[in-house]
């Protein structure tokens, strides 16, 4: 086990440089103007240069720094979105953006970073552009300063560009005094450290493992909540499939009133 812990405490350093090295990879393409856009499976399923080139350098730095990852990956999973956000990307919704490293101990989330290239990019020229937070379970989260959601308001963070009606029932049905339709998974686990909402639900399948991983360690090193839209945890070993099927639900606090409003419709119609 101290071994183990070496090499995560490595791991983690390791993924700070190399999401932060990624998040100027996301910058440069957009500088150089070739986004090189590729639908994936649909038109707002999308793919650009940014993915590609940052996916190659988190990709080769790991396994260069890493070479036994395969051999540990029995019980240490490291799960990479090289650009999350993708369409707002491509639609200059910059601060929506961000490159999430996540790492997995015997399936379960326990060490996170996230990068987010364009934070402050409208602050003006003085401002630092770009920060990398990070969070280890049991240890804390660091590189932002935690707030509070406005009490006694629910205030729902959703999808931006992947909505439908069972997103929307489920939304209407939390009674929420107002919904931010964003872009990301990161981008809405950081609006609810940064008290900006207080709670993410996505009554959908469409967000994968390495959408969650990195965030849910970041929420739960705070003491918040993050699982599919039933209550249950996540799992993130090797084997486990890509897709969350049953969707999201996370808070920072108050995470029983949200659970206790998904409606069973929405609830029979997700499966895990
Ligand atoms: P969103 O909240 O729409 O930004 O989604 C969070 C993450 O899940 C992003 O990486 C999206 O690309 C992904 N995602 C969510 N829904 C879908 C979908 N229907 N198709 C493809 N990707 C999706
Ligand atoms: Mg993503
Ligand atoms: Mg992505």
């Amino acid at each position: 086990m101290a071994s183990s812990h070496t090499v995560l405490m490595r791991l983690v350093a390791s993924a700070y440089s190399i999401a932060q090295k990624a998040g100027t990879i996301v910058r440069r393409v957009i500088a150089e103007g070739d986004l090189g856009i590729v639908e994936k499976t649909c038109a707002t399923d999308l793919q650009t240069k940014a993915d590609r080139l940052a996916q190659m350098s988190i990709c080769s730095s790991l396994a260069r720094k890493f070479p036994k990852l395969t051999i540990i990956g029995e019980e240490l999973v490291v799960w990479v979105d090289p650009l999350d956000g993708t369409k707002e990307y491509t639609e200059g919704l910059l601060d929506n953006v961000t490159v999430l490293i996540g790492i997995a101990y015997e399936g379960k989330a326990i060490a996170g970073v996230i990068n987010q290239p364009y934070y402050n990019y409208q602050a003006g020229p003085d401002a630092t552009l770009g920060r990398t937070i990070w969070g280890v379970l049991g240890l804390g989260a660091f590189g932002f300063q935690l707030k509070e959601a406005p009490a006694g308001k629910h205030i729902i963070t959703t999808t931006r560009s992947h909505s439908n009606k069972l997103v929307t029932d489920c939304v209407t049905a939390m009674n929420p005094d107002d919904v931010l339709r964003v872009g990301g998974a990161g981008n809405k686990i950081i609006q609810l450290i940064e008290g900006k909402a207080s709670a993410y639900v996505f009554a959908s399948p469409g967000c994968k493992k390495w959408d969650t991983c990195a965030p849910e360690v970041i929420l739960h090193a705070v003491g918040g909540k993050l699982t599919d839209i039933h209550g249950n945890a996540l799992q993130y070993n090797k084997e486990v499939k890509h897709m969350n099927s049953a969707g999201v639900l996370a808070t920072l606090r108050d995470y029983d009133y949200y659970a206790s409003r998904v409606p069973e419709s929405v609830k029979n119609a997700l499966v895990p």
